[in-house]
C-alpha cells in the first residue's frame, strides 16, 4: 500500500541542474520531470547534460569549418532572395533617426513606442522600426519608378522593451511594402506576401489575427502558436499625409528572431538573437 506512494516520481530537478540544461536548450518538457530518486534524476540530468553538450559542440565544429553560417544570418538571405524573386528591391537606410520622423509615425510625447526609444544626446534616436525610413524612399522612389513596385528592408531596430522571453532590445526587422496595387487588392495581396515570407523562413504552420496598433490602426497580425511573429498593415492610412503618400500599399514587419524562436522551438529569444553567450543559439560556456 505505501510502496506507490514511495514510487511515485515527485523529485524535480536541482535549481542548478534545471538552469544548466536551460541555458544548453533542454525541451522545456524535461525541465518540468519528475523523478523517483536522486540517482536516477542525477542519470538522466548527465545523459541529457551530454547529448545537448555534444550537440552544441557539433553545431560549433560546423560553424567553424564554413559549412554553414549563424541561422540568423541565413534567414536573412533566404527571406533577402525570395523577396528580390518576387520583384521586390532591397533597400539600406540609416539606423539612426530624427525626432521629427517619429512625430510623423504619430510616436509622440505619451505614446508608448516613445518610452522604448534610445535616444542619442543630439536629439536622434537609435530606429526603433523600418516605417519611416521606408515611407520616405516610397516617395522619391515613386518618382522613377512606375507603380505598382515593392522595396524591403533588413537591419537591426533598437527598442526599451521589457526584458522577457520574447523581447531583445536589438532585434532585426524585416520590413516590406508595397505601393501602388488597387486598394481592393489589398488584403489579398497582404496574405499572399505573409505567406511568401513564412514559406521562406521555413515555418508552415501560422494564423492570421486582426489586432489594433498604436501606431497603424487596424492591423494584421501573423502568428506561430501565440506568439506574433509580424505585425502587416494596409493603407491608404492616416499618417500617409506626413509622408506625401497618396497610393495605396501593403506593409509586413517581421522580426527575425521571433521567426527563429517560432522554426527551432526556443524557449528564449535570447538564443536567437546577437549576442555574446550563445554563438547561433550554442550556450558557449559548454
Ligand atoms: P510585441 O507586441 O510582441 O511587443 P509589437 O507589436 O510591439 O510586438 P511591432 O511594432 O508590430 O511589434 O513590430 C513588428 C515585429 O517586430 C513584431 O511582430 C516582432 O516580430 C518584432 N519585434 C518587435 N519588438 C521586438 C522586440 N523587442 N524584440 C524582438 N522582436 C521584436
Ligand atoms: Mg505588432
Amino acid at each position: 500500500m505505501t510502496g506507490d506512494a514511495a514510487d511515485t516520481p515527485r523529485l524535480r530537478l536541482t535549481a542548478t541542474q534545471e538552469q544548466r540544461l536551460r541555458e544548453l536548450g533542454a525541451d522545456p518538457g524535461f525541465l518540468e520531470g519528475r523523478f523517483v530518486d536522486a540517482a536516477t534524476r542525477d542519470a538522466a540530468f548527465t545523459r541529457l547534460q551530454d547529448d545537448l553538450t555534444r550537440a552544441g559542440r557539433e553545431h560549433l565544429r560546423e560553424l567553424r569549418t564554413g559549412s554553414r553560417l549563424p541561422r540568423l544570418v541565413e534567414l536573412e538571405h533566404a527571406l533577402s532572395a525570395a523577396l528580390v524573386g518576387a520583384g521586390f528591391v532591397r533597400v539600406v537606410t540609416p539606423l539612426m533617426i530624427s525626432s521629427d520622423a517619429l512625430r510623423r509615425m504619430g510616436v509622440e510625447h505619451g505614446h508608448p513606442l516613445r518610452e522604448q526609444v534610445f535616444w542619442l544626446d543630439d536629439g536622434r534616436c537609435l530606429r526603433p522600426m523600418l516605417a519611416p525610413n521606408l515611407y520616405t524612399l516610397l516617395r522619391r522612389l515613386g518618382r522613377h519608378w512606375a507603380k505598382p513596385f515593392g522595396i524591403f528592408e533588413i537591419g537591426p531596430c533598437f527598442r526599451r522593451d521589457t526584458k522577457g522571453a520574447s523581447h531583445l532590445n536589438e532585434f532585426t526587422m524585416l520590413n516590406l511594402v508595397e505601393l501602388g496595387r488597387p486598394e481592393r487588392e489589398g488584403r489579398g495581396r497582404l496574405e499572399e506576401l505573409a505567406a511568401l515570407v513564412m514559406a521562406a523562413a521555413g515555418v508552415a504552420e501560422y494564423d492570421l489575427e486582426v489586432t489594433e496598433s498604436e501606431v497603424y490602426g487596424a492591423m494584421i497580425d501573423v502568428v506561430v502558436a501565440g506568439a506574433e511573429v509580424c505585425s502587416a498593415g494596409l493603407g491608404p492610412h492616416p499618417l500617409d499625409g506626413n509622408w506625401g503618400i497618396v497610393d495605396p500599399w501593403v506593409g509586413l514587419g517581421f522580426g527575425l528572431e521571433r521567426l527563429l524562436m517560432a522554426r527551432e522551438g526556443y524557449p528564449n529569444i535570447e538564443r536567437a538573437g546577437r549576442s555574446l553567450s550563445y554563438l547561433d543559439g550554442v550556450r558557449l560556456n559548454l
